[in-house]
């Protein structure tokens, strides 16, 4: 009732139906395998770096890894390598970008964190002047 109809109701009720859906493949797989289209800026062995289909931002892009790890509070020491490499590589691509002035790296975690896609991501948004704290 009320606000929570708005934006955070969508957000956590996506988030719910993630949650619910947690092992399976996301459409972030069918992304990887071109199952679905994407605009693709970079790809290797490791990882995947496509537009988001609604960007925040006037950058907005996704790095995630090929292997399917639902989200960041599922992580284990081994994948410490993967992570880091997913950082570097952001950071690689946000300058590609043209993000000289700088951006924001977003990882968003489960029903609080609004996550809606349970393929783990690091958003990179950059482009316009950030604001904190973030809602
Ligand atoms: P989350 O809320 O899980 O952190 O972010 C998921 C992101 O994936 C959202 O920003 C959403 O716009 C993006 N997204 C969802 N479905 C698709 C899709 O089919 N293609 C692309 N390129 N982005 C998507």
């Amino acid at each position: 009732p009320g606000r929570q109809d708005g934006e955070v109701g969508k957000a956590q009720q996506a988030a719910a139906a993630g949650e619910k859906a947690g092992g399976q493949p996301t459409i972030f797989s069918k992304i990887i395998d071109r199952t679905i289209p994407a605009t693709i800026l970079y790809e290797d062995d490791k990882c995947l770096v496509f537009r988001d289909v609604a960007p925040q931002a006037p950058v907005h892009f996704l790095v995630i890894p090929k292997r399917p790890i639902p989200r960041i509070s599922h992580v284990v020491p081994q994948d410490t390598e993967l992570l880091g490499h997913l950082m570097v590589v952001a950071a690689r691509m946000a300058q590609a970008e043209g993000l000289a002035d700088g951006y924001r790296l977003v990882i968003n975690d489960g029903k609080h964190g609004a996550q809606s896609v349970y393929h783990l991501h690091l958003h990179v948004l950059g482009g316009r002047q950030m604001g904190w704290p973030p809602g």
